[in-house]
């Protein structure tokens, strides 16, 4: 899953983008609102992480313009000034949750599953398709109900391709689906996870198809051995 953290308090963003790394996410940040527009606008997050008193645009402007765009991603705002009148401005533009600075670390991880599941409350957060089974707000994945051991990175493969299954999708994009600003993945190790994922994946039936000079698909209708 891929969050960007919209926040310009140098102390507060690197701690963010720290413990959410650990916690096994993809995080990028932006430090102002103009630039965190400017990302929004050509980028595709799982999550944003929005802080409302930023220099330039402030958050409320980022979300307004965010949100006239077509696409729906989750946001989650930070606020320093608890007071009644952001929460609902917040939400009449369409923020799907808010913490009040300052706030815990552990809190922080709960609101993120619960505003990711809640996004995916519609179609559900359970993948199931033949023997594999994945759960993108748990981020665990089954085969044949046994748990599939995974590395982050091939999760983050994993997910990409599911969410698109049957479609092509290009080494570039997962390239950029996986990396974030200060660990940038390389098109051979690219390769490498997704190797590891198919020696996982086709004991099951599960295929992982090249395009050869393109990409991949994970094809799901290839698995009928039951
Ligand atoms: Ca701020």
């Amino acid at each position: 899953m891929r969050i960007l953290i919209v926040e310009d308090d140098k102390l507060l963003g690197d701690g963010l983008v720290r413990y959410l790394q650990q916690a096994g996410y993809v995080t990028e940040i932006a430090t102002s609102g103009t630039e965190a527009d400017a990302v929004l606008a050509n980028e595709e997050y799982d999550l944003v992480i929005l802080d409302i008193g930023l220099p330039g645009m402030d958050g409320f402007e980022v979300l307004r313009r965010l949100r006239r765009r077509q696409r729906y991603v989750p946001v989650l705002v930070l606020t320093a000034r608890d007071t009644l009148d952001d929460r609902v401005h917040g939400l009449n533009l369409g923020a799907d949750d808010y913490l009040v600075k300052p706030f815990a670390l552990l809190e922080l991880e709960a609101r993120i599953r619960a505003v990711v599941r809640r996004g995916q409350a519609s179609n559900g957060n359970r993948i199931v398709h033949g023997p594999l089974v994945v759960d993108t707000g748990a981020r665990r994945a089954w085969l044949d109900d046994i748990p599939l051991r995974l590395t982050a990175r091939e999760w983050n493969v994993l997910e990409f391709l599911i969410l698109r299954e049957g479609k092509m999708v290009s080494k570039d994009q997962i390239v950029s689906a996986i990396s974030s600003s200060d660990d940038e993945i390389s098109q051979n190790s690219v390769e490498v996870h997704i190797s590891r994922l198919r020696a996982k994946l086709e004991p099951a039936g599960l295929k992982i198809h090249s395009i050869r000079g393109f990409g991949y698909y994970l094809d799901l209708k290839a698995s009928t051995p039951g």
